[in-house]
C-alpha cells in the first residue's frame, strides 16, 4: 500500500466560473488558472500521483500547453487514473480537504463526490471530501482564494 498527498491553491479572479470538484457553484469570483482551475481536484490528482510514484501534474499537464485551456480537471483526473491503472494500481481511498472563506462547499459535496467516483471508479463512501475556513487569518481569511489538500492510499495488483 501506498500513500501520497497533494497542495494546490488558486487566486480569485473575477469573470471565472467557480468550478470546484467538478461543480460549478454560483459565485461572484471564480479561480484564475490554465484549466478550469479546479484546485479540488489538482490536489487530488498530485495526492494519487504521489501515492503512485509517478509525475506531478506540473510535469503531465504542463501551463503551456494549449491543450489543457479552459479544460475540465475531471476529464485530467479520468486520465490520471488511466495512467495509475497501466501501472496496476488500484485507489484504495482518498480523503480531501477544501480551506475557503466562501462560498459555502458543503451542498455540494455529495455531487462532487459523484464526480470523482465515476472518474476514477472509486465507491462514494472511499471518498472524504471537508470543508473549513481559515478563521479569516491570512491569504484565504482575507478571500483571495481557495487551497485544498488530499491524501490518497492506492495498492498495486491486488483486487479491492
Ligand atoms: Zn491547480
Amino acid at each position: 500500500m501506498y500513500v501520497g498527498f497533494g497542495y494546490d491553491v488558486h487566486r480569485f479572479k473575477t469573470g471565472r466560473p467557480l468550478v470546484l470538484g467538478g461543480v460549478r457553484i454560483e459565485n461572484a469570483e471564480g479561480l484564475e488558472g490554465h484549466s478550469d482551475a479546479d484546485v479540488l481536484i489538482h490536489a487530488l490528482m498530485d495526492s494519487l500521483l504521489g501515492a503512485g510514484g509517478l509525475d506531478d501534474i506540473g510535469h503531465l499537464f504542463p501551463n503551456d500547453d494549449s491543450r489543457y485551456n479552459n479544460v475540465s480537471s475531471i476529464f485530467l483526473l479520468e486520465i490520471v487514473y488511466k495512467k495509475l491503472r497501466k501501472q496496476n494500481f488500484r485507489i484504495n481511498n482518498v480523503d480531501i480537504v477544501v480551506v475557503a472563506e466562501s462560498p459555502k462547499i458543503c451542498p455540494f459535496i455529495d455531487i462532487m463526490k459523484q464526480n470523482i467516483s465515476k472518474a476514477a471508479e472509486l465507491k462514494k463512501e472511499r471518498i472524504g471530501i471537508k470543508a473549513t475556513t481559515n478563521e479569516k487569518m491570512g491569504f484565504i481569511g482575507r478571500g483571495e482564494g481557495i487551497a485544498a489538500m488530499s491524501v490518497a492510499s492506492v495498492s498495486r495488483g491486488k483486487k479491492r
